[in-house]
């Protein structure tokens, strides 16, 4: 039977039930409300509209008291769109006079917006725009009535299909496991492939007709190995992929019984295996496969799924409860990294023609250098020395989309001011490594220059390898030049690697290629030895490491700088891996 075709973004095998995630962007069903239910409907949506202006009055008094007013003035924006008499009148005409759906009466007001402001130009126009946008999310997120995942109308393991996963949407619905995930946007490394990895979740992405062809209680496989997708199936292609599933998680079994050996290469080598987290729960389940630290822990899923804004005890807390649920290691935060797909209200609200390269990270942190100070602080306090014990905590701290040699410098005069702040009003704090993320090829390039001023480097190749090869790591038509085993990507990474080698400067990959079998291979050959990914790869790049040597893989490497495209790349890598080390064919994708 024929397949969808997607791109893989996860590995591996779920065979399920599809829950489709409503989108109020996509027309809700138009059915007609009975003279008798218009009343109720208007009475559902005067309460979702006092349940959101609610929420946006605490956000507000937060955000005001901890980034400032102005960038709290946008609650109280939304406030006002809610309490607009002509939006609400709008509204209220299409239930009580056209017998809408409070929710079909919104799509149509927002649609009515839409036309309108398109004809403009003017920023200003566009940016009441996405208010609206964010207002109708809102109240849509009150009045919706979708199948909820614990119907009995869903049994089986659930398929999450939807336009996107949003990175503040858990990857668990209510009490129910997600098996696997069908998106009809994103890419390989955009932030809900990454969140689907973490979890070990079978993930496709980029399966463009899928919201339109998918109901709720269809049968759905997804085979993340190579990006494909069955709907309704046959009986023997479900035959087939119950028993592929079988041995995946067979396979998955197997390998997490090596969690308590050391990572060791066929040579004898240690090699440091990492986790990428998020939050509480990966560091658990980074210690639980036994991963030796953690690599990456991305901070800003905290701002993202945070009511309103943590204030700097707020933050102190959560990372101190993230580092007693770590694995005993060095654990590595990575200050704020909002912009590009990921955005908080009160930070990162302008369009912007071109959201990665523009206002993002660091660069938005700098303009806020007291918010920002704030996230410092709470890292610093965290490396405090136990009081009762004396011990001091393993913690490093990170600073991404690094571009030049002037922001280093300014982070890390940050870093002291921070640290001057804390001796004057006699709080505890402890020191911590400074490390760079190398993830805009100008600070790649610039390695050299960089290295004298940093303890460490982690190598974001996710961004790295999207900005190299400018295209966007979520855009699904460009994906296939968005491809870490691209030969000029490859090049750069080995400069780099060999850069931080010589200077002696701890380097590791924290990118997505460092879970993936074919690259992490390679990466081993340019003397890379420090791997971070995400908690779910750890049994099985543990495996692998075990069947690798320079020797075998220093001649890979040879071998593949003489191919000029990814593809050949890809082809042959496929094999030696299979030859390498044939169990973990399964869990390999492109
Ligand atoms: C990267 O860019 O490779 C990285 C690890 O950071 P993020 O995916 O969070 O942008
Ligand atoms: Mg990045």
């Amino acid at each position: 039977m024929e397949a969808k075709r997607g791109i893989s973004v996860s590995p591996g095998i779920a065979v399920g039930v599809a829950y489709c995630i409503e989108d109020i962007f996509v027309p809700p069903q138009l059915e007609l409300l009975d003279q008798s239910e218009t009343c109720h409907e208007l009475e559902r949506f005067e309460d979702a509209c006092r349940k959101a202006i609610e929420e946006l009055r605490h956000l507000h008094a937060k955000v005001a008291k901890q980034v400032g007013e102005e960038e709290a003035a946008i609650f109280n924006a939304h406030v006002a769109i809610l309490q607009d008499p002509s939006f609400k009148g709008k509204v209220r005409r299409g239930i009580v006079e056209d017998r809408l759906s409070a929710m079909a009466s919104l799509h149509r007001v927002m649609n009515e917006y839409t036309a309108i402001f398109s004809q403009t130009n003017d920023a200003y126009l566009k940016e009441r725009l996405t208010d609206l946008r964010d207002v109708i999310l809102r109240l849509s997120s009150h009045l919706s009535e979708a199948l909820k995942p614990d119907s009995p109308a869903l049994s089986g393991p659930l398929i999450v299909v939807a336009r996107e996963v949003l990175p503040s949407q858990a990857l668990t619905l209510g009490d129910r496991e997600v098996a696997g995930i069908v998106t009809s946007s994103g890419g390989q490394t955009s932030h809900a492939a990454i969140l689907a990895r973490s979890r070990g979740i079978p993930a496709v992405a980029g399966v463009t007709d899928i919201l339109n062809e998918a109901r709720n209680g269809d049968t759905i496989i997804v085979d993340g190995r190579d990006g494909h997708v069955f709907l309704n199936p046959d009986f023997e292609t479900e035959n087939a992929y119950h028993k592929l599933q079988r041995e995946f998680v067979n396979l998955k079994d197997y390998l997490a019984a090596n969690r308590d050996q050391p990572a060791l290469s066929a040579d004898g080598e240690t090699l440091q295996l990492w986790a990428n987290i998020n939050n509480v729960a990966d560091a658990e389940a980074a210690k639980a496969v036994g991963a030796t630290g953690i690599g990456l822990f991305r901070t800003e899923y905290l701002f993202l799924t945070h009511p309103d804004v943590p204030d700097e005890e707020e933050q102190l807390e959560a990372y101190r409860q993230v580092l007693a649920a770590s694995p005993p290691g060095p654990v590595t935060l990575r200050t704020l990294d909002i912009g590009g797909d990921k955005s908080i209200p009160y930070l990162s609200r302008q369009r912007e023609a071109n959201p990665f390269l523009g206002w993002r990270s660091i660069r938005i942190s700098f303009e806020h250098p007291d918010f920002f100070l704030s996230q410092i602080r709470a890292i610093l306090r965290a490396s405090a020395p136990d009081p009762t014990t004396g011990e001091k905590p393993q913690i490093r701290m990170l600073f991404p989309m690094v571009s030049t040699y002037s922001e280093v410098r300014k982070l890390k005069g940050l870093v002291k001011k921070a640290c001057r702040q804390l001796d004057e009003e006699g709080i505890p704090y402890g020191e911590v490594p400074f490390g760079i993320m190398i993830e805009v090829p100008a600070a790649a390039i610039s390695i050299h220059q960089l290295l004298p001023e940093t303890d460490f480097v982690s190598i974001g190749s996710n961004d790295l390898v999207q900005y190299l090869m400018a295209a966007d790591r979520d855009n699904p038509k460009v994906a296939h030049l968005c491809q870490p085993l691209s030969p000029p990507v490859l090049k750069v990474l080995c400069d780099v690697i060999e850069a931080c080698n010589i200077a002696r400067k701890p380097v590791t990959v924290c990118g997505e290629m460092a879970g993936s079998p074919r690259s992490f291979a390679l990466l081993y050959a340019m003397g890379l030895r420090s791997f971070s990914m995400s908690p779910a790869f750890v049994p099985t790049m543990k495996e692998l490491a075990s069947h690798l040597t320079q020797e075998r893989t220093s001649r890979i490497w040879r071998q593949v700088q003489c191919f000029r495209t990814h593809a050949q790349i890809n082809k042959y890598l496929e094999e030696q891996l299979s030859e390498i080390c044939p169990s973990l064919k399964l869990l390999d994708s492109a």
